[in-house]
């Protein structure tokens, strides 16, 4: 039996503000990490949750020889621990917006017009809405020409894979490349945009997904509210 690690046992207990994930009863000092699979040793994250004294004896129990009473499952314990970090990371969260552009974002020619990138080479915007707290964002782009999912080979911070450190009102401007040709007719391009806003106290909470269209007649991107694929 491996103990929760130091680190891990303050993230959970900042995410609840010590209340029980299970009934939601402040607790202070009253309580203990249960392991939802049952294992002592899986202490990853999504197997644990911060639990009063009671819930913890009444979680794992359930004689299935008594005819009434329904077993907790494990989906529901987690989704109401979910709520309950929901409840109490809320106020530490911020907004922010994001855009897809083959503009060059914010720089102008000197007879002021907008610099337009190589084809393929497409702008991306992301900007803190915050005024006090910073707030990281992970990024998941995904981009299709019709319904094909092209290879683009995008870098980590396109993946999900490493952060966007923003602190207030702070925007960041970057770049990735599609494989686009002057030959793609037709350019039925869309790259989908999964998200997440990470709060001060390391919750992540998971945003709508949406999309940007290449629009033909605008020559440019465009925001579409939908996603057509799922994400894998
Ligand atoms: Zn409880």
């Amino acid at each position: 039996m491996s103990p929760v690690p130091d680190r891990t046992r303050v993230k959970l207990f900042n995410w609840s503000a010590r209340h029980c994930c299970f009934c939601g009863k402040p607790c202070t000092t009253n309580i203990e990490i249960h392991h939802i699979d049952g294992d002592h040793d899986n202490n990853v994250e999504d197997n644990l949750m911060p639990v009063c004294f009671d819930c913890h004896g009444e979680l794992p129990r359930y004689n299935t020889e008594h005819p009434r009473g329904t077993r907790y499952r494990e989906a529901e314990i987690k989704a109401r621990r979910e709520q309950i970090y929901e409840l109490h990371t809320r106020p530490y969260l911020r907004q922010a917006g994001i855009k897809v552009s083959k503009f060059v974002a914010q720089a102008r020619t000197p007879d002021g017009n907008p610099i337009e990138r190589p084809l393929g080479d497409t702008s991306f915007t992301a900007q803190s809405h915050s005024t006090d707290l910073p707030i990281c964002l992970r990024i998941h782009i995904t981009p299709f020409q019709e319904e094909t999912q092209l290879d683009a080979q995008l870098s980590d911070l396109y993946q999900g894979r490493d952060l966007w450190n923003l602190n207030p009102g702070q925007a960041v401007m970057g770049h990735f490349h599609l494989p686009i040709t002057p030959e793609s007719d037709p350019f039925r391009f869309r790259v989908e945009i999964h998200w997440s806003i990470v709060d001060v106290v390391e919750r992540e909470h998971e945003m709508l997904p949406f999309s940007f269209v290449w629009s033909d007649s605008a020559r440019d991107w465009w925001y579409d509210p939908r996603v057509i694929h799922t994400r894998n």
